[in-house]
């Protein structure tokens, strides 16, 4: 087990020593999509950084359990408890059951993923999937004090629970810059204080998505489910809570006063946050519509983009930023990434062609070692990227016969390129001319067609699924089938 990754704790404002609560078991909670629309390149890059995370962690020997929800109710478009349900919303814009809406941007968000070559969470609760959870939870927080009932509504009372706690622990702000910053109650406003939060919503009769509770009809506050999903699968008390940076003044602010309120202690050890994809400096966000889709991306047919980037060139791209900065998209940029991305596949594919000497000029070790410092200080990908290309100008000079190697060293070169670019960074070789993976795609297709010969039907649509399903479709025609990754 790695002792000696430091971590940046948003609770601290400091860089720490990652010691977990209970090694080498780690448990991790992001908070992940709303799906109530496609996910965008800002939302991805999230994902990615804790992808990174969570492999490098158990390149380290931890045994993570990864927890990443999907928000698939109880959304308000407002902050602040008004608006539109999302969900709602986009169900009667589309003409479909809200939970129509739910499973195809969870099912598109999952493809999304996939193309990134992010690894599945261990856990992926729904909102929707934890009401009776999430009851308990706003149960208990009345019962302690820190919550009130109007007319079905559940509210927690900010002001009461600052009385003995520190509500913006989590971003050090002023609490009454803050009271300063927020709208005035208005007559019609239910809660008492301008910063209390709905844990409960009533429904009304009308409300697509509800479900009973004690108080009557209703759903839950945007905040309740994380909080009740990470104790329900990581316990009241967990390693590492993450998200983007944005969820951390009001929906991570909120998760955390909820578990002080519920159970007496704060969730996370560590707080860890992904900086913001900016697009000219401003955030990319749906509401803005700045939000480049990923297809829109791979294929170049967003007005902003010069041409169409794969997805490990745009995942190469993010993993160049340390992911507290905030990363500008550009065509630039990307261009810069697409060239770097290609020289260190170029390396991968001249290391088996490299031959061992007796004796040799270089040892591996140092760049290893180097590569590791960065990735245990806060996991800063940008520097180990720069390490890495130094055993690329290494691999280069080898085959060109400008330096020689032992076999021992050529072998941990190898692993060193393996580990960092495959399990650490997840990047992989998108070049359709592979041939093994061509080698085995044939056989695939002729076992589907000797099916089909036999009528047996049942298997050959389930080889088309099954590819289908990992990006490759298959097209018949009369000479045959041909594929394409989609
Ligand atoms: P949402 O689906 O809006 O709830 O967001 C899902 C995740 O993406 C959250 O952790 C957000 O903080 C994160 N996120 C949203 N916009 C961006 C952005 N422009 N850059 C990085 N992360 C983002
Ligand atoms: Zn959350």
């Amino acid at each position: 087990m790695n002792q000696d990754i430091q971590i940046y704790n948003t609770l601290t404002r400091k860089k720490e020593p990652f010691q977990p609560l209970n090694p080498p078991h780690v448990g991790m909670y992001v908070c992940g999509p709303t799906v109530y629309s496609d996910v965008h390149l800002g939302n991805c890059r999230t994902f990615i950084s804790f992808d990174l995370i969570f492999r490098y962690l158990k390149y380290s020997g931890y045994r993570v359990r990864y927890v990443r929800n999907i928000t698939d109710a109880g959304h308000l478009e407002g902050d602040r408890d008004e608006g539109d349900d999302k969900f709602a919303k986009r169900a009667k814009l589309e003409q479909l059951e809200p939970m129509e809406i739910v499973q195809k941007y969870t099912l598109g968000f999952h493809d999304v993923m996939r193309m990134f070559n992010t690894l599945p969470p261990s856990i992926e609760p729904t909102a929707t999937g934890h009401i009776i959870e999430q009851i308990e939870m706003v149960k208990k927080i009345l019962e302690n004090g820190f919550a009130y009932e109007v007319d079905g509504t559940i509210y927690f009372d900010v002001e009461k629970y600052s009385q003995t706690h520190n509500y913006t622990v989590l971003t050090n702000r002023n609490l009454e810059d803050m009271l300063a910053n927020t709208r005035e109650l208005s007559g019609q406003d239910d809660k008492r204080g301008r910063l209390d939060f709905a844990l409960w919503i009533k429904a009304k009769p009308e409300t697509l998505m509800q479900w009973a509770s004690p108080w009557g009809p209703g759903f839950p506050g945007w905040h309740i489910e994380c909080s009740a999903m990470s104790a329900k699968y990581l316990g009241q008390e967990f390693d590492i809570h993450g998200g983007g940076l944005d969820l951390a003044a009001t929906h991570h602010t909120n998760e955390v006063a909820q578990s002080e309120a519920c159970n007496h202690h704060q969730p996370a050890k560590y707080w860890m946050h992904t900086n913001m994809l900016t697009v000219n400096g401003t955030r990319m966000s749906k509401s803005a519509g700045n939000g480049f889709l990923p297809g829109e991306l791979f294929t170049g047919s967003h007005p902003l983009l010069k041409k169409g980037y794969s997805p490990m060139t745009v995942r190469f791209f993010m993993l160049q930023a340390h992911y507290r900065s905030t990363l500008d998209f550009s065509n630039e940029a990307l261009d810069a990434s697409e060239k770097g991305f290609k020289r260190l596949m170029n390396a991968m594919s001249l290391l088996p062609k490299i031959t061992a000497s007796a004796t040799g000029e270089i040892s591996i070790g140092e760049i290893r070692k180097k590569c590791e410092n960065a990735m245990n200080d806060d996991f800063n990908s940008p520097v180990a990227i720069a390490e890495l290309f130094e055993a690329v100008r290494i691999i280069n000079t080898l085959y060109d016969g400008g330096l020689k190697i032992t076999a021992d060293e050529l072998q941990k070169l190898t692993e060193l390129m393996q580990y960092f670019i495959y399990d650490i960074f997840g990047l992989k070789d998108e070049d359709n001319s592979n041939t093994a993976f061509n080698e085995v795609l044939d056989m695939v297709i002729a076992l589907r067609r000797e099916a089909k010969e036999n009528k047996d039907y049942a298997t050959s649509d389930q080889i088309r699924i099954g590819l289908q399903e990992i990006g490759i479709q298959l097209k018949d025609s009369k000479d045959g089938t041909t594929w394409s990754k989609s």
